[in-house]
């Protein structure tokens, strides 16, 4: 007898990659072997040195499928044995382990739109919905669009075995947002990465697509965002290193450093409008949605707990993120002592 694997990949479209899969049978209880893909079909390649590796990284239960089958996140590797350069997972293992005894954990809040042709799900087909104020965490026809499609995304992480812990309805309509974590750096990378191939694939079978295109209506509509929520062990445990990882985020050139990487067309999410701050100028605050980064009331409350980077936008590689956020937050946090 055969299972089924479906091997999933981040490919190599600018400025934003897209997720790749194809589906592997394999004999019963064989392991996940090495594969290899057209490089030149997914701007991995040139056609006539195309063959690139796919690495199985992270198995889970494939929930559209059942029984023994499994969806498999992959990194792309150069058939001589490098990481393929569109592969950001490898540098995260680097920084990830370099910093491991600090004990960072992330949850991210992937925010999307459905849409259905060439509208955003519930705008009208001739001009526009009632103004946003009612959508957010909203209930009735009116104000709800897509929750059937959400609903099966939920159930589906959750057999899945993915990490995520909550989901509601945004402030556009047919937008919407799951979080993923509190996970290690990898750990979270790897599960946003498949809920977001269960996102798509779960809405596909309603004939509705799903962008995490940050701006996807212009004019007085929210965009979408990927806020990342992150703590050390230090941070959890006492309010300096909340400060300090704050501060870190702020000092000499890393905000644009940061910015640069935080998904194509940030700038254009980030204008100070709409529960954000300008992409140019940093800023972190107890409460503030309005900052960069924001210190949750209660995070004052109790002296620790993490932080909330609200800057990346929907479009974030969770691998690039994350990788910066330790990078930069686990070197201050050491320097101050504060690990
Ligand atoms: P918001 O009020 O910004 O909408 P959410 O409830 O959507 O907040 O998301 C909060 C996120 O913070 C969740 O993804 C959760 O996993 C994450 N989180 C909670 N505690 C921690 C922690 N100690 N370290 C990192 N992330 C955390
Ligand atoms: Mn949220
Ligand atoms: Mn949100
Ligand atoms: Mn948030």
């Amino acid at each position: 007898m055969t299972y089924k694997a479906e091997y999933i990949w981040i490919d190599g479209t600018t400025p934003t990659a897209k997720l790749r899969s194809k589906t592997r049978i394999l004999a019963d209880g064989a392991e996940l072997p090495i594969w290899g893909f057209d490089g030149s079909s997914t701007n991995q390649a040139e056609g006539h040195a195309s063959d690139r590796v796919l690495k199985p990284v992270a198995s889970f239960p494939d929930p559209i499928r059942g029984g023994d089958d499994v969806l498999v996140m992959c990194e792309v590797f150069n058939i001589d044995g490098t990481p393929h350069e569109s592969n950001t997972r490898a540098a995260l293992r680097e920084v990830a382990e370099k910093f491991a005894d600090q004990e960072s954990l992330f949850g991210i809040e992937q925010e999307y739109t459905f849409f259905q042709g060439s509208r955003p799900l519930g705008f009208p087909e001739n001009g526009f919905p009632a103004p946003q104020g009612g959508y957010y965490c909203g209930v009735g026809a009116d104000e709800i669009f897509g929750r059937p499609v959400v609903e099966k995304h939920l159930e589906n992480c959750l057999a899945a075995g993915i990490g995520i812990s909550g989901i509601n309805a945004e402030v556009m309509p047919g937008q919407w947002e799951f979080q993923v974590g509190p996970l290690s750096p990898l750990e979270v990378s790897d599960h946003l990465w498949v809920a977001r191939w269960l996102l798509y694939r779960t809405a596909e079978d309603f004939g509705i697509s799903a962008t995490l295109d940050p701006k996807p209506a212009k004019g007085d509509w929210n965009g979408a965002g990927a806020h990342t929520n992150f703590s050390t062990k230090a941070m959890r445990e006492n309010y300096a290193a909340i400060i300090e990882a704050a501060e870190a985020l702020g000092r000499d050139d890393k905000p644009l450093e940061h910015i640069k990487h935080y998904g194509a067309g940030v700038e254009a999410r980030l204008t100070g409008a709409h529960e954000t701050a300008p992409w140019n100028e940093y800023s972190y605050g107890v409460s503030n949605r309005g900052a960069s980064v924001r210190i949750p009331w209660q995070v004052e409350v109790d002296q620790k707990g993490y932080i909330e980077d609200r800057r990346p936008n929907a479009n974030v590689d969770p691998y690039v993120v994350t990788r910066l956020i330790v990078d930069t937050c686990g070197a201050a946090l050491e320097k101050a002592g504060l690990v």
